[in-house]
C-alpha cells in the first residue's frame, strides 16, 4: 500500500471521513471513497454497488489484451494493437444520410504519424470525437492502400481524461484490461479505477470456501482469485478469459454456485428434519385411487405416484415438484395425491396462479372427487366479502375438505382446520417465498408443486435445488402430433380457412392474443377488436366467444363454459387461456402475433389443442421476423418436444426472461451464469452435496452456515436455511 493512492476518501465531500489510517472494510459504504459523491453514489447503486464489498465482486463482462501498447509508427498490418492518439479531424463519407454513412476520424501521437478509425454508421461519434480528446485506441491493424495509412475497423475506443494520473493511465492500457458494465455514467474507465484503487486499500478478504474443497480442488485463494478476475496477471490467455475458464474466475463461479446449493441442500436437510404427517396407505386409499382413475395411467404417471405416495407415507414433510410436459396428465396425479391425504382425515388446498386457472381445476377436479365422496370449493380473491368469510369459517371449522383458489387462500386470515396437503400449480407465477407463506401456517403439511413448463436442468438445479423431482416423461396414449405451421400476416386467410374446415367438421378452435405484462388493456382492446372483426366479418354464422383477464369471475367462467359445452365454437382470448384449460374437443389454435411470446409459453398455448383423439393444428401468425425470431418459430414448428424447447427458449431469451415475469425467484448471481457454466454447476452442487451429508468437521459445518445466512440468504431470497 503506497502513499500515491490513498486518495480513497476526502473530507470534502462528507463530514465524518473516512478513517486516515484505517485499512478499508468489505462494508464500507462506496460513498466514502475519493471521486464518489452522492451522484455517482446513486448510480453505483442503482446496480447495486453499494459497499466495498459489493465492488470487488462486480466482475468484468469481457477483458481486452492491451498488453501490446505501440506508437502509431510501430504498427504493423495484421496484429491486434492499442495506441493511444489524439483526435487530429473527423469526417462521414459515404452515403447521402449522415446515420448510415462512414464515419471517418484521423488520430495522431507523438510519432506524428496517422492512424484512421472507420465505423459504419458511426455518425453519433461526431459530437464525442472532438479534435483534440485524447482515447486509446485497440483492434486490428489493416492498411488502408487508398490513403496509404493504418486503418482500424471499429476500433474498441476509450476516452482518456486529462486529469488520470499516470499510475491510472497504466491500467488503462498496456496490459490485459477488464471491461465493466457500466453504471449509469460511471463508466468502464472509472469503474476500472475504483476497483484498482479498492484491492489495493483493503484489508483482507477472507476466504470461506471450506479448506477441504479448496484444497481438493486446488483453487487460488479467495483475495487472489479477485485480484486475477479483475486484473489478470500479463500472460493470462485473453480467450480463456473471455470464456470465464482462468483458474480465479473458475474458483468464483464455482464458489457462487457452492454456497447457493449448500443452501439449498442445508434447506432441504432441515425439512427433513421438520416433524410432518405419516399418512398411511391403507388397502382403502388404493380402492379410492383405483375408483378415481377415469382411464389406465401411463407408466410415467404410475412411477411419479408411487414417488409422491412414498413420501407422503414418511414421517417428514413432502418438499416435491411434479414436472410435465403439457397434456402429460399431471391433474390426475395431483387428483390421487389428494385423494391420500383426505382418506387419512386432511385437508387439502391446491393453488393455481389466475382466477380462471383456479376455476378449471375447480371444474375438472370437482367431478374426479365427488366420485370417491368428497367436495372441493371454489376461493378466489373476486368474491364478495360476505361469501369469503362464510367460506373461510367452513375452512376453519373443516367442513370443507378441498379448497381451490389463487392466492387469497395464501392471505393472513384464511386459517384450516387441519391441512395435510398444499398442491401449488407453479407457472412460475408465485413466488418462492409466497410458497413458505402457506407452509407456515400451523402443522408443516406436505408440498407438492406441479409445473407444466418443463424446466432446463440447469434452472430446476438453481431454483429448486430444496425439492426432490419428479417427472411426467410419456404423453398418454394415441395422442397425435399436433401440425404445427407458420403463416405470416398477410396469409391470414390460410389459417381462418383451415380453421372454418374443422368448425364445420364439429370441432373447436382458439384464437389468442398476446398479453405482454404490463399491457394487458391493450391485449384486451386488440382481442375485443378481433372477436368484433372474426364474429361480424369472418365467421358470421359462428357463434364466436370472448375471453380475457379484464371480465369479471363470473363472465369469465360463463366464456369457459360456453366454450366447453361447445355453444361457441371459436374462443378469442388473451393469454389466459395459457395453462390449465382443458376442452379435447378443441383442434385449432391460431396465435396471433406468435412472436411477442416466449417459445414455451407458445409450446403451452399449442398444448391446449390435441387433447382428444383427433389431428389438431396450430397456426403461428406473425408480423415480419427477425433472425432469432425465425429461428424461434422454426423450433416450434419442429419440435413438441417440451423440454427441448425449453432449453432452446433459455438459450435465446436467457434465464431472467426465460419465466416472463420478473419474480421468478431467480437467485442474482454475480460472476456465475447457468446458460454458460453447467459443468460448474453440476460440479458445485456435487461438492455442496457431499459437504452437507459429510461435513469434514461440525464447526466447518457451522461456519459454513453461519456465513450463508449472513452473505448470501438475502441475495438468494429462496435460501431460507432456518
Ligand atoms: P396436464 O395438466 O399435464 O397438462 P392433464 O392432466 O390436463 O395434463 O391431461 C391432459 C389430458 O389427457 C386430459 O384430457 C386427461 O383427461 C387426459 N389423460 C391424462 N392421463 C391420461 C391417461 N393415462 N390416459 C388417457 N388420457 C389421459
Ligand atoms: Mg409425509
Amino acid at each position: 500500500m503506497n502513499g500515491s493512492t490513498r486518495l480513497l476518501y476526502t473530507s470534502l465531500n462528507f463530514p465524518e471521513a473516512y478513517p486516515e489510517d484505517l485499512p478499508l472494510a468489505l462494508d464500507t459504504a462506496l460513498t466514502y471513497l475519493k471521486g464518489v459523491g452522492p451522484a455517482r453514489g446513486a448510480m453505483l447503486q442503482s446496480r447495486g454497488l453499494e459497499t466495498v464489498e459489493d465492488l470487488i465482486n462486480y466482475f468484468p463482462f469481457r477483458y481486452e489484451d492491451r498488453s501490446n501498447l505501440k506508437t502509431i509508427a510501430q504498427l504493423a498490418p495484421g496484429e491486434l494493437a492499442t495506441v493511444i492518439a489524439e483526435v487530429r479531424s473527423t469526417k462521414v463519407s459515404g452515403m447521402r444520410r449522415r446515420n448510415i454513412g462512414l464515419f471517418e476520424a484521423e488520430f495522431t501521437d507523438a510519432s506524428r504519424a496517422i492512424v484512421l478509425g472507420k465505423w459504419f454508421h458511426g455518425a453519433y461519434l461526431a459530437d464525442r470525437l472532438l479534435p483534440g480528446t485524447r482515447v486509446a485506441l485497440f483492434g486490428k491493424i489493416e492498411f488502408d492502400s487508398y490513403r496509404g495509412e493504418m486503418q482500424i475497423m471499429h476500433p474498441e475506443l476509450e476516452y482518456l481524461s486529462g486529469d488520470d494520473d499516470e499510475a491510472d493511465s497504466a491500467l488503462h492500457t498496456g496490459r490485459i484490461v477488464p471491461v465493466y458494465e457500466a453504471a449509469g455514467k460511471v463508466n468502464t474507465r472509472a469503474i476500472r479505477v475504483l476497483v484498482h484503487r479498492v484491492l489495493q486499500e483493503i484489508a483482507e478478504v477472507e476466504d470461506h470456501l471450506p479448506e477441504s474443497v479448496r484444497s481438493f480442488l486446488k483453487f487460488p485463494g479467495r483475495a487472489e482469485a479477485i485480484r486475477a478476475a479483475h486484473f489478470p496477471p500479463p500472460g493470462t490467455p485473453v480467450r480463456m478469459l473471455n470464456e470465464f475458464r482462468s483458474p480465479a474466475q473458475f474458483r468464483l463461479i464455482f464458489e457462487e454456485f457452492f454456497w447457493l446449493e449448500c443452501g439449498l441442500e442445508i434447506k432441504r436437510q432441515r425439512a427433513r428434519l421438520m416433524p410432518g404427517i405419516q399418512f398411511s396407505l391403507s388397502d382403502r386409499v388404493r380402492e379410492q385411487i383405483k375408483k378415481l382413475l377415469p382411464f389406465k395411467p401411463t407408466g410415467a404417471q404410475k412411477r411419479v405416484l408411487k414417488e409422491i405416495a412414498d413420501d407422503m407415507a414418511k414421517p417428514c414433510p413432502m418438499n416435491r415438484l411434479l414436472q410435465g410436459d403439457v397434456g402429460s396428465g399431471k391433474t390426475i396425479v395431483g387428483a390421487e395425491a389428494a385423494v391420500i391425504a383426505l382418506e387419512n382425515g386432511y385437508q387439502v388446498a391446491i393453488l393455481a396462479p389466475t382466477e380462471i386457472l383456479a376455476s378449471q381445476h375447480y371444474l375438472s377436479l370437482k367431478p374426479l372427487l365427488n366420485k370417491v365422496g368428497y367436495e372441493a370449493a371454489l376461493l378466489t380473491g373476486s368474491f364478495p366479502a360476505r361469501e369469503k368469510a362464510k367460506l373461510k369459517e367452513m375452512l376453519r371449522t373443516g367442513l370443507i375438505r378441498v379448497a381451490i383458489g389463487t392466492h387469497a387462500l395464501l392471505e393472513k386470515d384464511v386459517e384450516f382446520d387441519n391441512l395435510g396437503l398444499v398442491i401449488i400449480d407453479e407457472q412460475h407465477r408465485f413466488g418462492v417465498m409466497q410458497r413458505l407463506g402457506l407452509v407456515q401456517k400451523g402443522v408443516t403439511p406436505d408440498v407438492l408443486v406441479m409445473t407444466a413448463t418443463p424446466i432446463p436442468r440447469t434452472l430446476a438445479m438453481t431454483i429448486y435445488g430444496d425439492l426432490d423431482i419428479s417427472v411426467i416423461d410419456e404423453l398418454p396414449p394415441g395422442r397425435k402430433k399436433i401440425l404445427t405451421k407458420h403463416y405470416p400476416s398477410d396469409q391470414v386467410e390460410l389459417a381462418y380457412s383451415a380453421m372454418r374446415q374443422e368448425v364445420d367438421a364439429g370441432r373447436q378452435a382458439y384464437v389468442v392474443y398476446p398479453v405482454i405484462e404490463e399491457s394487458e388493456t391493450q391485449a384486451m382492446k386488440a382481442a375485443q377488436q378481433m372477436f368484433e372483426h372474426l364474429s361480424a366479418e369472418v365467421f358470421p354464422d359462428i357463434p364466436v366467444g370472448l375471453l380475457h383477464g379484464r371480465l369479471g369471475s363470473g363472465e369469465k367462467e360463463a366464456a369457459m363454459e360456453a366454450f366447453k359445452t361447445g355453444r361457441t365454437k371459436i374462443l378469442v382470448s388473451t393469454t389466459v387461456i395459457e395453462v390449465g384449460v382443458d376442452v379435447p374437443n378443441a383442434t385449432v389454435m391460431v396465435i396471433e402475433q406468435a412472436e411477442r411470446f416466449g417459445l414455451s409459453q407458445l409450446h403451452q398455448l399449442r398444448g391446449r389443442v390435441g387433447r382428444g383423439g383427433e389431428q389438431s393444428y396450430c397456426m403461428l401468425i406473425t408480423e415480419k421476423l427477425s433472425d432469432t425470431g425465425k429461428e424461434r418459430i422454426r423450433t416450434l414448428v419442429d419440435s413438441q418436444d417440451g423440454f427441448v424447447i425449453a432449453e432452446m427458449d433459455l438459450k435465446l431469451r436467457g434465464p431472467g426472461e426465460f419465466f416472463g415475469t420478473k419474480q421468478s425467484g431467480l437467485p442474482s448471481l454475480r460472476i456465475a451464469n447457468i446458460l454458460r457454466d453447467p459443468d460448474i454447476l453440476s460440479a458445485a452442487r456435487n461438492e455442496a452435496k457431499a459437504f452437507v451429508e459429510r461435513p469434514p468437521s461440525p464447526e466447518a459445518f457451522s461456519r459454513a452456515v453461519i456465513y450463508i445466512k449472513e452473505h448470501w440468504q438475502r441475495r438468494y431470497g429462496l435460501v431460507q436455511v432456518g
